[in-house]
């Protein structure tokens, strides 16, 4: 049956009408094989045709149905891929766009750098420029320089040449010193008084036969002897030895002193010669020291100098007060400062203060200084004693005193002791004590 259908199907799909009629044909030789008739074989094979053309109608329509669905997915499947394909169009056109814009930026970058480039490049060469003017000029520095050092070194070498003979002149010129002075010693050995054993500065020196010479202060007359070699001395001077004193340079007498002085500035020159001796300014001293060493004396050494036991006052100001205190008890007057020298420095300069209680109920403020009377007229010292409440005041103004060298009465402020006893007042120690101020000025 099957391949009957299948036969009909094809001839009837295929073949066309003239299949159909062969195909008729053999139906009725099938009906003659089978000895039954072509009709009842003919509407068997119709039925079991409708049958096969309903199945088949059924199975094209499903296929049609399929085949529409897969038609509409297969046109959804088109559509995603054209949009996806034009999505990817888009991609690359924006990829293109963000490229080129990155390009344009690398190339402003580019630029940008170039420029940059341009500029340092152009900087470089200045710089480069400047190098080589500076080197240049560097170069000329350098040749003057060295130009200058020879100089230097051809002058050093002058100086050197200059130096070498100089150092032969003064060797020679030492040798005449020496020379000299082994000279002056002869001579001042032959010079000094047997009698005082002075070198004598001035004339008229007596001589002996002998020629042994006597200065005029120690010269006893014609009649007498020589005290060397008991000769008569007669009235002979030497002409020789006066000639000499007034010549040679004189030694300092001072002890310590190394200078040596033509003889009209020896005078002067002992006036002021740092190792003359002179008198501690403390009262109840009296020692005598080199005038370099008094400080030294009155700072380490003078038992009677408040200094050694407080030390100095180094006057900041150029007015200070000070107390002192009253006393009219013996005793403690001397154990108290107010007897005792106190040593002050104003200006590089050095002070020495005494209150002094003398006989007579009479008190006695002075001030001195480390200088020549000359130096010390430079110089201004106001002495105050005051009480302000009670509106007492005692005071006075004079160039402080020098040191002398020999001792000597001082009168500096005087105030009587009544009115000093009413100028005292009561420290915070007990002890009535007053107050003297000191004003250094220099005039
Ligand atoms: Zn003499
Ligand atoms: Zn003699
Ligand atoms: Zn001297
Ligand atoms: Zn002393």
């Amino acid at each position: 049956m099957l391949a009957v259908r299948l036969s009909v199907s094809k001839a009837m799909g295929r073949r066309g009408k003239k299949n159909a009629v062969s195909a008729i044909k053999e139906m009725i030789t099938e009906s003659q094989r089978r000895d039954t008739s072509p009709v009842s074989l003919a509407s068997s094979r119709t039925s079991s045709l409708g049958r096969t053309f309903q199945t088949c109608s059924q199975e094209l329509e499903k296929k049609v149905g399929d085949f529409v669905q897969a038609e509409g997915k297969s046109k959804l499947e088109l559509e995603k891929k054209e949009e996806e394909l034009n999505k990817s169009k888009q991609e690359p056109e924006k990829k293109v766009r963000e490229f080129v814009q990155a390009e344009e930026k690398l190339k402003q970058q580019l630029e940008e750098k170039e420029e940059e480039l341009k500029k340092s490049q152009q900087e470089l060469a200045k710089k480069a420029k400047e190098l080589v003017q500076a080197e240049e000029k560097c170069f000329v520095k350098l040749k003057t320089k060295e130009k200058e050092i020879q100089k230097s070194y051809k002058n050093v070498q002058e100086l050197k040449r200059a130096l070498s003979k100089k150092e032969e002149e003064l060797e020679k010129q030492n040798e005449k010193v020496v020379k000299h002075e082994k000279l002056v010693a002869v001579l001042e050995e032959r010079l000094e008084c047997p009698v005082c054993l002075d070198i004598p500065t001035t004339g008229p020196i007596y001589t002996c036969s002998n020629g042994h010479c006597i200065c005029s202060a120690c010269y006893q007359g014609k009649a007498s002897n020589c005290p060397v070699c008991r000769t008569r001395m007669f009235e002979s001077i030497s002409m020789v030895a006066a000639a000499v004193v007034a010549n040679i340079d004189h030694r300092c007498r001072h002890e310590g002193c190394l200078e040596r002085l033509p003889v009209e500035l020896k005078e002067e020159h002992r006036r002021v010669c740092a190792f003359r001796p002179v008198t501690c300014p403390a009262l109840r001293c009296n020692a005598k020291v080199a005038y370099s060493l008094l400080v030294d004396h009155l700072l380490n050494h003078c038992k009677e100098s408040a200094s050694k036991e407080h030390g100095m006052w180094d006057m900041k100001n150029s007015s200070e007060t000070y107390p002192f205190i009253y006393s009219t008890n013996k005793e403690e007057e001397g154990n108290s400062s107010s007897i005792r020298v106190m040593t002050m420095m104003w200006r590089s300069k050095y002070f020495f203060l005494t209150v002094q209680k003398m006989a007579g109920s009479l008190w006695n403020i002075y001030v001195q200084m480390l200088g020549t009377r000359e130096e010390c007229r430079r110089y201004r010292v106001t002495i105050t004693v005051e009480e302000k409440e009670k509106g007492l005041v005692e005071t006075s103004c004079r160039p402080p005193h020098p040191i002398y060298e020999e001792f000597q009465d001082i009168q500096g402020l005087v105030v009587n002791d009544d009115a000093m006893k009413d100028m005292a007042v009561k420290h915070q120690n007990g002890k009535d004590v007053f107050y003297v101020k000191l004003k250094f000025e220099t005039i």
